[in-house]
């Protein structure tokens, strides 16, 4: 697609040279390197796996150098301890034990139970059973009349990202948080458990980050910037991220190297107030002066954050469903409602109490230095335009899936892309590969280096190949921009499914078709009764929206560039824990290494096509579709509200829907006009020189256009007006977020604020295309 008939030949060739270079040897060798020790970012293990890609990538003929960042990270001080104080005293335990004879698994290099940006604290409470912690459940605590305020909070994990997990407990007063894996969520319920199976054992814990997100992702200390050397930093506290009350700093206290002068550096901002008027203070000032000086009500206003709803206040702890076991039988009080009851051999109640447990956990705050990988392949025709692929490489542990399998299927998309470049193939636009640092403590990597080079990208950047965990299974599962689904199906439709030997585009696009019948059926219970199957005229597939939670979201919400978030899912338990090594991945990821391959190849269409074609391949009707759909649900969600139970007035109404509706069908036929005139014009066999880069970057405006400057309501860093994280889930998209929002809170005023935004922005959108449609046009008149 987008390549000029007498190129069509040259690229195909190079694609050929370039697919047959991924294989199952030398992706099981990258695997083996880069899982050999726990490499968490800002660690020694973690630089040296960052020597290794850069050097590897050099090798293969990209030009690769470090994109280094100061950032704040936080690591375990000692072990922590979680204690059932009452009725009798039980020390649980908060490491994993080795389970494979052939490898020491618990290694004393891997981190113990830990939540990245959490905080410490010493707390002993009633036991408060919340089930995934979302606000829905904690709503049901309150029509129970089960009181949060004073209480340990024990959540399963699932749902919703984890620091929301958090963040909900603390606004309900809880003291601490302990976050356990239920085992009807990922162990032993779902299948047999490590080693024996893919998942979760005993004593597995799911290490992770509980940042808050409200300002969006990336280094807490420097929120509105990237954090170069001599960025503007919040004072941060040694052990409690960012101070509550006073600064405080623990006796004895003295920071040490960079770390001083950051904390000074900050304070002394601090202190110098908004404008930074350092006139009136003294630089050299001791430190126990500046700290005695520091004052969070002031701190508040300068930067015009809350502070406990920016960062987590209470300590909080990720355990075992071993550790978890005791404390809930310990929990009495009202039985669960119903979907509450995990896969525990007990009855699940909610408490509070009577058990009561201690939970002790010291953190270490420090700013660390954090090496993105950038390697670049450089574009002829189009040098100053870009194709980025990214994956994380940090781990909290082996992290063999998360997020080496992602490293290992990128890299060897590199290395092949190196073979056909050696073998004479030139893209049109530069490729760029970015091997990001610190994704686990919250995609920190990524959004400083795409905070410093804002600009740049918003000028060049034409997609984002995203990959994070590439193999967990055999399943492909795809997220991504609608403009980009044709260029992955294309490539989809190129690719064998090593486990059906099919194209893996049949595969994901039966899937896909079967999801949707079922979820017609559920939507028409008639049709099932009367036998008869939904007929699926025209079915088209949707890409799964972005939410968030990897690396693509500071570009699609910050910055507007559309992105593909592809991976191979499957039976996989062992997330974030000491046993997400090789072990896992050579008996039940993929033994054979054919996912890992298969996926190399993938991601090399991708990315040899999206930097190759002539004609950037964005297409525009599958967006429509999209916003269609999205359109759809929400007037589903809407009307459920509005048949309120008790016969009530309908919560919201949506007016101004007509309006909305009409700019989406606006959309809906300028993007086929726009996609019939670029589909002539890859067409062509003679294009004038100058046409192609207007066209290309006419295409390229078009999801800039969904930009609000402004951002989100309360969410200045969230700017895309069709995709957001949701705010109460994390993770999962809110596609449409404005009104979403509005809905959700059954706020009437906000929704009648945020539907012009909306439509705006589409028309927007819709005048985007009318341009790229002239100028594809106008090598014809
Ligand atoms: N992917 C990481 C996780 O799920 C980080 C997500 C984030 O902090 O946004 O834990
Ligand atoms: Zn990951
Ligand atoms: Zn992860």
């Amino acid at each position: 697609p987008g390549v000029l008939p007498s190129r069509a030949g040259s690229l195909a060739e190079a694609e050929e040279t370039a697919l047959a270079v991924p294989n199952p040897d030398s992706a099981r060798g990258l695997l083996r390197r880069l899982t050999e020790e726990p490499h968490v970012a800002g660690t020694e293990a973690g630089y040296e796996t960052a020597v290794f890609v850069r050097d590897k990538l050099r090798e293969w003929g990209w030009e690769a150098e470090f994109a280094e960042y100061k950032v704040l990270l936080n690591e375990p001080d000692g072990l922590p301890s979680v204690t059932i104080v009452r009725p009798e005293r039980v020390e649980l335990k908060v490491t994993e034990d080795p389970y494979t004879p052939d490898k020491d698994s618990a290694s004393p290099e891997a981190w113990p139970a830990f939540h990245g940006y959490g905080v410490s604290g010493d707390v002993t409470g009633q036991v408060v059973y919340a089930n995934y912690g979302t606000v829905d459940d904690f709503d049901t605590l309150d029509e129970v009349g089960v009181d949060v305020a004073g209480k340990l909070v024990l959540a399963r994990y699932g749902g919703i990202f984890r620091g929301l997990k958090v963040l909900n407990s603390q606004r309900r007063g809880a003291i601490g948080v302990l976050l356990y894996s239920d085992p009807a969520d990922d162990g032993y319920a779902r299948g047999d458990v490590y080693p024996r199976g893919p998942f979760r054992p005993p004593s597995a814990i799911q290490r992770g980050s509980v940042q808050f997100l409200s300002l969006g992702p990336g280094d807490p200390s420097t929120p509105d910037g990237p954090s170069v050397a001599g960025a503007e930093r919040l004072p941060f506290h040694p052990t409690l991220g960012f101070p509550s009350g006073s600064l405080d700093l623990p006796e004895g206290f003295e920071p040490q190297g960079e770390g001083a002068g950051f904390l000074r550096g900050s304070l002394l901002n601090q202190v110098a107030g908004e404008r930074l008027d350092r006139s009136g203070i003294d630089p050299n000032e001791d430190l126990g002066t500046l700290v005695a000086r520091f004052d969070v009500d002031r701190w508040e206003e300068q930067t015009g954050l809350d502070r406990d709803e920016y960062f987590a206040a209470i300590p909080s702890l990720p355990i075992s469903y071993e550790a978890a076991e005791p404390i809930l039988r310990g929990v009495a009080g009202p039985e669960v409602p119903e979907g509450w009851q995990g896969g525990l051999p007990l009855a699940y109640h909610a408490g509070p109490g009577p058990i009561e447990v201690n939970l002790k956990v010291g953190t270490r705050y420090q700013i660390k230095t954090i090496q993105n990988v950038i390697a670049t392949l450089k574009g002829e025709a189009e040098p100053d335009r870009w194709v980025l692929v990214g994956n994380h490489r940090d781990a909290w542990t082996y992290g063999a899936v998360d997020p080496s399998s992602g490293s290992v299927a990128t890299m060897e998309a590199c290395r092949a892309i190196g073979e056909a470049y050696r073998g004479g193939w030139r893209p049109r636009r530069t490729l760029v590969y970015a091997s990001w640092d610190a994704e686990e403590y919250g995609l920190v990597g990524s959004t400083e280096w795409a905070d410093e080079h804002a600009g740049e990208l918003d000028e060049k950047a034409l997609m984002v190949l995203n990959v994070d965990s590439a193999v967990s299974g055999p399943d492909l599962d795809v997220e991504g921009i609608p403009s980009l689904r044709d260029l992955l199906l294309d490539a989809a439709e190129d690719v064998v499914d090593p486990d059906s030997g099919t194209s893996m585009r049949e595969v994901w696009e039966d899937r896909k078709r079967s999801e949707w019948a079922k979820s017609v059926r559920l939507e028409l219970p008639g049709l099932a009764e009367a036998g008869s199957e939904p007929e699926l005229p025209g079915y088209s597939p949707i890409l799964g929206p972005l939410g968030s939670g990897s690396d693509y979201t500071a570009f699609v919400d910050h910055l507007g560039i559309p992105a593909l978030n592809v991976d191979f899912g499957g039976r996989y338990g062992v997330y974030h824990s000491i046993y997400d090594d090789y072990f896992w991945m050579e008996n039940f990821g993929d033994p054979g290494f054919t996912r890992h391959t298969a996926a190399a190849r993938l991601y090399t269409l991708i990315l040899m096509r999206a930097a190759g074609a002539d004609v950037a391949p964005l297409t525009f009707t599958p967006y429509g579709e999209a916003l269609a759909q999205y359109l759809d649900d929400l007037r589903v969600t809407v009307a459920r509200k509005a048949i309120a139970p008790d016969g009530e007035e309908a919560a919201v109404r949506f007016e101004g829907l007509a309006e909305l509706a009409s700019a989406v069908l606006d959309f809906r036929e300028q993007a086929e006009a726009l996609d019939e005139a670029t589909a002539a014009l890859a067409d062509r066999e003679e294009v004038a020189d100058g046409t192609l880069p207007g066209v290309n970057d006419a295409l390229m405006r078009v999801e800039r256009a969904f930009l609000i400057d402004e951002g989100l309501p309360d969410r200045p860093f969230f700017r895309h007006s069709v995709y957001a994280p949701g705010l109460t889930t994390g993770y999962a998209s809110w596609p449409m977020p404005g009104i979403r929002q509005a809905i959700e809170e059954e706020d009437q005023e906000l929704l009648n604020e945020q539907l012009p935004v909306l439509v705006d922005r589409i028309a927007a959108a819709t005048g985007a295309m009318a341009e790229a449609e002239r100028l594809a046009k106008g090598g014809d008149e």
